[in-house]
């Protein structure tokens, strides 16, 4: 490892091991690397921590020596999927994260908006591309979109996993599924609660998801759309909007 020359990568922070809590790795045993930064401000963002700058002293930047100290103490040196969250930690260099961790037997697993492309992709296990739909707030760039699935080059596995709140949302995620038909799609209901400050407050609006859910589950099976699946997001129900776990 060339440490000294590497960029730093600024960490929010680094968790585990828990279960990994949505889409297509949902109920896998994972440490969490979370990014700090992002080049998105989605209105309901879950993880403001590790996006508003004003929680920006409380990230690290870190080497990769560092990162590892770390991963390999939680993970007890036992080689697990490692989940790369933010954030978008696409803006992050973190390819030789992942070549360090492949050498010693662990999997990478990224999530990302898609708003950014990075060669390094084509190095991962698991891609998760998440766009953003209308309730967001955001603009999904295609272009960038379609880089991402570029660069990944076919080598990780992939899957799209789309947040809806409301029928917008769910429009929008028939068009992205339809514009890739060839991706998995993982479809979860929104979670409206903010996060807390602290550890203090973690309670969410669990009436609120699984309302959401049911009414996805009900769009889904009317239109006969048997491809989709829909997933709640596990670590909320079980934890709440608590950080680190
Ligand atoms: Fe938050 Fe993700 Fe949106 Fe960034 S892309 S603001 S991390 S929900």
């Amino acid at each position: 490892m060339s440490g000294a020359r590497e960029a730093s990568i600024r960490v929010s922070e680094i968790f585990g091991p828990t279960i990994q809590g949505e889409g297509v790795l949902i109920g896998l045993p994972t440490v969490f690397v979370r990014t700090g930064g992002c080049d998105y401000r989605c209105s309901w963002c879950d993880t403001l921590h590790a996006v508003d700058s004003e929680y920006r002293d409380q990230w690290r930047p870190m080497s990769v020596e560092e990162i590892w100290r770390e991963v390999s103490a939680l993970s007890g040196d036992k080689p697990l999927t490692i989940s790369l969250s933010g954030g978008n930690p696409a803006i992050q260099p973190l390819g030789p994260l992942i070549a360090h961790g492949h050498a010693q037997g662990y999997s990478f697993a990224l999530e990302t908006q898609g708003s950014v492309a990075k060669d390094w992709f084509a190095d991962l296990d698991t891609l998760v591309l998440s766009p953003k739909p209308p309730s967001s707030g955001m603009e999904t760039d295609w272009q960038a979109f379609d880089d991402c699935l570029r660069l990944a080059a076919g080598r990780p596995q992939i899957a799209l996993k789309i947040v809806v709140f409301d029928d917008r949302d769910y429009d929008y995620a028939r068009q992205a599924a339809a514009r890739y038909p060839a991706l998995p799609v993982y479809l979860q209901p929104g979670n409206h609660t903010p996060p807390p400050p602290d550890d203090d407050d973690a309670s969410i609006d669990i009436d609120g998801i699984m309302e959401r859910m049911l009414w996805l589950v009900g769009k889904v099976t009317d239109d006969r759309w048997f491809e989709a699946r829909v997933l709640p997001q596990l670590h909320v129900l079980l934890w709440g909007n608590r950080r680190g776990v």
